[in-house]
């Protein structure tokens, strides 16, 4: 999502691509370049044809047990047509929108927006060697990029609190988590408050690369990190692509769900699809064995990340635990001759991470992962297997 390779044919659709900074002669393109060419791309994509991947994406969240999904729209993501289409479709899985535009709260406002945040890049990704880092890549002569000063990251942060929208950003390595921790936030902390602040309950996704004054400052600003443990999964380790990227040592720090948590920090696991699949039971498994030891979290603590945690960061207070007066928002799992009622405070059902339960914590991560049997949104069901309960 933050490189890719043109076609000639793409290339002779938005020639001004060969101008901009990111293009390389042979047909690989990033920053700016990767901007306008993704941007063309997407345009060439029917109303027809969006409207079908829309709906097949959320009747995939609801087949998979997922009620609510978190859509990053942007100008250099879907555009705006994109993310008004999928706000506006009529189908049971609740959208929250947010709209990754530097300075654009007003027209975050304007799309039903939640706020003016999501993938607003301040910087790329550790695969593309965009990702904006203090210390230079291991395998390349480069620190990354971060693509906005911190003053107009601090006005963006003062203009969304202001009118009570959350602001986010798309932060991974430590030089732009530490341009939006360190400078940022202060300076707007220096305009609004930081109660004004924690109160708005701002964002910021990935948050990989971190240290613990990085870890601190996320908790003093009452962020949400909303992470991707599948990312752990399929790049982090010893010799994944991350150590390749950064070596083993430094690699090893990455992700840091462990500190995160016991530092305050409140935590959404997410998949950052289509970069991984929708895979409830896969995420859950990758945030309880985080590749390097002992940066993982409890059953309990990414159960309760992966349900109440997701609502919690679109500021749904009342949803994520199945309690009186709670929206009927759930799902029914199937495990072998059992099944299992997906909330993080189970009095219902034969599973809880309660350790005060004294069941077990959660299926077996190891087994097959359970099936889902029915998806219910707010009283509403959005999917059954059809297999009967
Ligand atoms: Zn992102």
């Amino acid at each position: 999502m933050h490189s890719a390779v043109a076609s000639s044919a793409l290339l002779a659709a938005c020639p001004q691509a060969r101008a901009l900074p990111g293009f390389l002669p042979d047909g690989l393109v990033r920053q700016d370049a990767h901007s306008l060419v993704r941007r063309t791309a997407y345009e060439a994509v029917t109303p027809g044809q969006r409207r079908a991947a829309q709906r097949a994406a959320l009747d995939r969240a609801a087949a998979l047990g997922i009620g609510c999904v978190h859509e990053c729209g942007g100008p250099d993501l879907g555009g705006e047509q994109d993310f008004l289409d999928l706000l506006a479709l009529e189908h049971g899985v609740q959208r929250v929108g947010y709209w990754g535009e530097l300075g654009g709260t007003g027209r975050a406002r304007e799309l039903g927006a939640a706020g003016p945040g999501g993938d607003l890049f301040l910087d790329g990704s550790l695969g593309s060697h965009t990702a904006g880092l203090t210390g230079a890549y291991a395998d390349a002569p480069t620190h990354g990029e971060v693509y906005h000063p911190a003053g107009a990251v601090a006005e963006h942060l003062v203009e969304a609190t202001r009118a009570g929208l959350q602001a986010g950003f798309h932060a991974i390595g430590d030089r732009a988590l530490g341009l939006l921790l360190h400078e940022a936030l202060p300076a707007a902390a220096a305009v609004v408050g930081e109660p004004a602040l924690r109160a708005a309950r701002h964002r910021v996704e990935h948050a990989e690369v971190l240290d613990a004054g990085l870890v601190q400052a996320l908790a003093r600003y009452g962020l949400v990190a909303s992470v991707q443990p599948a990312f752990d999964a399929r790049w982090g380790g010893r010799d994944g692509m991350y150590a390749t990227r950064l070596g083993a040592d430094r690699a090893a720090g990455l992700n840091p769900y462990a500190a995160l948590a016991s530092a305050g920090v409140a935590l959404a696991l997410g998949s950052d699809s289509p970069v991984t699949p929708l895979d409830p039971w896969g995420t859950l498994r990758a945030a309880v064995r985080h590749r390097t030891p002992g940066s993982g979290l409890s059953a309990r603590a990414a159960f309760a990340a992966h349900t109440r945690g997701g609502w919690r960061a679109a500021r749904v207070d009342v949803a994520g635990d199945l309690v009186p007066g709670a929206p009927a928002t759930f799902a029914v799992w199937e495990v072998p001759g059992e099944l299992v009622v997906q909330t993080p405070d189970d009095r219902v059902a034969g599973w809880s991470t309660d350790p005060r339960a004294g069941v077990a914590g959660l299926p077996d991560l190891a087994a097959p992962d359970p099936r889902c049997r029915r998806t219910v949104v707010s009283g509403a069901t959005v999917f059954d297997s059809g297999n009967g309960l």
